[in-house]
């Protein structure tokens, strides 16, 4: 896949790269469990793991990351709670 850095005004000026959200979605799906790793979530690709998120008090494991890419910890009140890695 080829992403689009038109928006870009290039190297002269400084300008964070600017990529469409439908791009990096494209990009990034199917390659969840790297991307959790490489941003620092110790995701084994099996069992739950404590929840990344800074603002969850995690005492049980809880948390998981689907094949289909979508994150899910159980550790807040009120039950199941999903997150899209991406949202
Ligand atoms: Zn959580």
């Amino acid at each position: 896949m080829k992403l689009d850095f038109s928006g870009s005004n290039g190297p002269s000026s400084y300008t964070p790269p600017y990529v469409k959200t439908k791009a990096i979605k494209a990009a990034a799906k199917g390659h969840e469990a790297e991307i959790a790793r490489a941003v620092g979530i110790h995701w084994r690709g099996r069992d739950h793991i404590c929840c990344p998120y800074p603002d969850h008090d995690d005492n049980n494991p809880s948390w998981r990351l689907m094949a289909s890419g979508l994150a899910i910890c159980t550790c807040c009140e009120g039950g199941r709670i999903r997150f899209s890695m991406w949202s």
